[in-house]
């Protein structure tokens, strides 16, 4: 079994001709967390390098993980655990039901439907099925009466879809695409479950708030691809859907949400259209500012680590949430090795695991009030609101909260 492979074409519009835009070196993959500390720090690592195709602009990872080692192993990410993921649903289910014809009897279909987060707001009111490739995700989702397949989105599950419930009114997925290896399948076999006049409705990152934010901790290995409006619409258009709506949110740090249908004659509807000429006005995937972007991200995250590093040993600093993200921030930040003593973690799958490459033990957020920590760095920022929450709940006295990014920030708790 082949570790990794290079890709050599651009995923949207297959030409060879690309170049390097970023490169981190070597990385663990930020999900594999490990049950002992040595395992953890030996953990396999692989190139983490994103480069931009000069013909259409696409930006993309430079190698593919083989998904056998990405997602089946030790893959403990679940959509329904925070808060902003749960409000983000309901007002997509809103906002969805005023876009398009859905009706009761409707099929709606998730893919990389994870714990069934989305599709819960859909069940009771209209037909739901799920499918992902994750085990841990999809027995929640099972046990929350949401049939959900096990499986990737391949040709054998479109089959089981069709089978059981006929072609989809709805097509839905949310920040998944972009992890899919093999994407052109993924986009046909959508394609294939969706009625004529069929909706097809999906959010993926935006790069460009990526680059214009020095976001760069949403690169990691399981991003094969990092969107932005131009090069994806000509893709679909390529795929045979008509776009219909174009919109960003601030979700997962920011992503844009395309709103598709399958139609006779695929085309650019205006409000689509006038998002993507807008975008064409914007420099952050041009030369001009893609040359420095790697010593611009540097500066914004050396404060992360100028700071921490300048504390005395007598100070406990901890972690706040283990995400996919936190190793290649501490790794860029460049905080001293041991400085962190443990991180807090609300998803249980990840407690009493250690993180990749540095090894820093997970722990129960409910232990912070056995640790009485000076410094509380948030690894999972982009939900920093719903974390200061939960944080202030707990009776800690004198302690310094750290949100890294996108601008780093020390607040009193
Ligand atoms: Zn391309």
């Amino acid at each position: 079994m082949n570790k990794y492979k290079k890709i050599v074409n651009c995923r949207l519009c297959n030409s060879k001709n690309l170049i390097d835009i970023i490169s981190f070196n070597k990385l663990p993959l930020g999900n594999d967390y490990q049950k002992n500390k040595i395992k953890a720090i030996k953990a396999i690592k692989f190139p983490l390098k994103v480069k931009q195709c000069k013909n259409c602009n696409h930006f993309q990872l430079s190698i593919s993980v083989n998904p056998n080692i990405l997602y089946k192993t030790n893959y403990t990410y679940l959509s329904g655990i925070g808060k902003t993921f749960v409000d983000h649903f309901n007002s997509y289910y809103k906002w969805i039901k005023n876009k398009t014809n859905i009706k009761k009897k409707s099929l709606i279909v998730d893919v990389g439907s994870n714990d069934g987060s989305c599709l819960e707001k859909f069940k009771n009111k209209h037909i739901v099925c799920g499918v992902d490739p994750a085990k841990i995700p999809v027995q929640l989702a099972n046990k929350k009466k949401i049939f959900t397949i096990l499986s990737d989105f391949n040709q054998k599950a479109v089959k089981i879809i069709l089978n059981k419930y006929g072609k989809a009114d709805l097509v839905t997925s949310h920040n998944v695409l972009a992890h899919i290896d093999k994407n052109n399948e993924v986009f046909e076999n959508i394609y294939d479950l969706l009625k004529f006049d069929g909706y097809f409705c999906f959010e993926v990152g935006y790069f460009l708030n990526v680059l214009k934010d020095n976001l760069f901790d949403t690169i990691y290995h399981e991003h094969l691809d990092y969107h932005h409006a131009i090069p994806l619409t000509k893709f679909l258009i390529k795929k045979k859907f008509s776009i219909l709506n174009i919109s960003t949110n601030k979700i997962q740090g920011g992503s844009l949400r395309i709103l598709c249908k399958k139609e006779i004659s695929p085309k650019i509807y205006n409000q689509a259209l006038n998002f993507i000429n807008n975008e064409k006005k914007v420099i952050y995937f041009k030369r001009k500012f893609l040359d420095n972007w790697q010593e611009k991200i540097q500066n914004n995250i050396f404060k992360l680590g100028d700071y921490v590093n300048s504390l005395n040993n007598e100070n406990i600093i901890i972690g706040y949430g283990a995400p996919t993200k936190s190793s290649l921030l501490i790794k860029m930040s460049k905080i001293k090795n041991n400085r962190i003593s443990l991180i807090l973690e609300d998803n249980k799958f990840k407690v009493n695991r250690f993180l990749p490459n540095t090894g820093i033990k997970i722990v129960p957020t409910a232990k912070i009030t056995q640790i009485n920590p000076d410094i509380i760095i948030i690894f999972a920022w982009n939900f920093s609101k719903d974390i200061l929450i939960k944080l202030k709940n707990y009776d800690i006295k004198n302690c310094k909260i750290i949100i890294p990014l996108p601008k780093f920030k020390i607040i009193k708790l």
